[in-house]
């Protein structure tokens, strides 16, 4: 569903060019031209992600309508002719996101991407580790305005251990004096498992201590912040670890994912091998008579087959490792006990059998032949012994799972 946002600007021009840039991105954009406006649409819905509000309206000169779009508990970006460092400050300190200066129509440049950070943080959840517990909660409460979400710990022992137990932190806003553990020590012990990119972690200190900054980046930190800190340096710190992050992120997917079918490609795969167990068991499988498809329906048809059978395999196999091998054949690694993977996988080739594939108009039926073994070998190995099995499998007539176990007798199943 697309994301709302609300538009109070009194000038026709500017309005209409807010209302088109932010359609164009995307969003679905509510406009209107003063307090008495904002209320009516305010009354019948409050869930936006953001409003952008114009400081001076005919119904309200002085920023009136500030007051009011708080009222409504929303977010509130300003945008104001008024270049004045009182007024910006007072303006902050009422809890508005940013205040953004309306020279010509330069500041959408700098309000869509503000816009998407705001909506891309809600997939983050930062960790915030100091002692002071006035500190944390100011730290929290400026994050969790951003639509952060948050977990505390108190010191770098602490914070060690709330990682452990959630995985889903992605990054660290840390203090360096604390009992226990401080802040570089706990740097340096997170770099052990996690790099720059995995979970990025924001330094700060209210010590004078000027190598603070050099001894935190090294120990690697992303970046380093001392306090007091203005609420403005520290969002710019945070929005630009949190954009790095995930151009970073982007880019890997880019690298590690299969285009097609969104499962992940062959060199992922290989590049995980340190990070996959031992003893695991391993699944090679092929789409029977592939080729009839493109040669029946065309290229968009076999190309629709390969998503449907991607999105197949990743629904009956989300914790294992899901990689399209290349063409049609697929490739399924996991470390779970054997026999229920093979009756996991005979369930997807008879769901995948008895599925129909919708192709303009074209109803596309497919079967898979599946070798799978549980040989403890290194992963080339275990491919090799996976594909032997996948051509048995083909030779008896194909739509069917062939098994071995690590002993190598051939079982046939079905
Ligand atoms: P078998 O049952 O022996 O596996 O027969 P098959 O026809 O599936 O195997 P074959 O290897 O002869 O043909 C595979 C075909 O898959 C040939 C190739 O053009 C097609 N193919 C490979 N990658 C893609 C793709 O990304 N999209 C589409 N549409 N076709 C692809
Ligand atoms: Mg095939
Ligand atoms: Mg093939």
């Amino acid at each position: 569903m697309k994301e709302k946002i609300l538009v109070v600007e009194d000038s026709r021009t500017f309005r209409n060019y807010l209302y088109q840039q932010l359609n164009n991105a995307g969003y679905d954009v509510e406009a209107a031209q003063s307090v008495a406006e904002a209320k009516i649409i305010l009354e019948r819905e409050t869930n936006f992600l953001c409003t952008v509000l114009d400081y001076c309206l005919p119904d309200g000169q002085d920023g009136e309508i500030i007051d009011v779009v708080l009222s409504y508990q929303q977010k509130i970006i300003v945008l104001t002719r008024i270049f004045n460092n009182t007024l910006r400050e007072a303006v902050l300190a009422k809890g508005v996101i940013d205040y953004i200066l309306k020279d010509n129509f330069s500041p959408v440049s700098y309000l869509l991407p503000l816009i998407k950070r705001i909506s891309n943080n809600r997939n983050h959840k930062a960790l915030v580790v100091d002692d002071s517990t006035v500190v944390r909660r100011y730290i929290v409460q400026l994050l969790e305005h951003q639509y952060i979400q948050t977990i505390e710990a108190e010191d770098g022992a602490h914070a060690l251990r709330v990682l452990n137990k959630n995985n889903d932190i992605t990054f660290i806003v840390t203090d360096h004096d604390m009992p226990n553990k401080d802040g570089i020590s706990m740097t340096h012990e997170i770099r052990k498992n996690y790099d720059r990119n995995q979970l990025a972690i924001l330094g700060l200190s209210g010590s004078d201590d000027r190598t603070l900054t050099a001894r935190f980046l090294k120990a690697g930190a992303n970046d380093f912040l001392y306090k007091p800190f203005n609420q403005e340096e520290f969002f710019c710190r945070i929005h630009q670890i949190l954009d790095m992050k995930e151009a970073t992120n982007e880019l890997l997917r880019h690298a590690n994912e299969d285009a097609l079918t969104g499962l992940w490609n062959r060199r992922y795969m290989f590049s995980q091998l340190p990070t996959i167990p031992s003893k695991r068991s391993i699944a090679m499988m092929d789409i029977d008579l592939f080729k009839n498809v493109n040669d029946t329906y065309g290229h968009d048809a076999g190309d629709a087959v390969l998503i449907e059978v991607g999105r197949i395999i990743k629904n009956f196999f989300t914790n294992d490792l899901t990689v399209r091998f290349g063409g049609e054949e697929f490739c399924i690694l996991t470390s779970g006990p054997f026999v229920q993977f093979v009756e996991a996988l005979e369930s997807m080739r008879s769901a995948i059998e008895d599925y129909e594939i919708c192709h303009n108009s074209n109803k596309i039926k497919v079967s898979v032949s599946i070798g799978a073994t549980d040989l403890q070998a290194p992963l080339d190995k275990q491919i090799k012994a996976a594909d032997k099995l996948l051509y048995t499998a083909k030779q008896q007539g194909k739509n069917q799972v062939i098994f071995a176990r690590n002993n190598f007798q051939l079982d046939n199943e079905k």
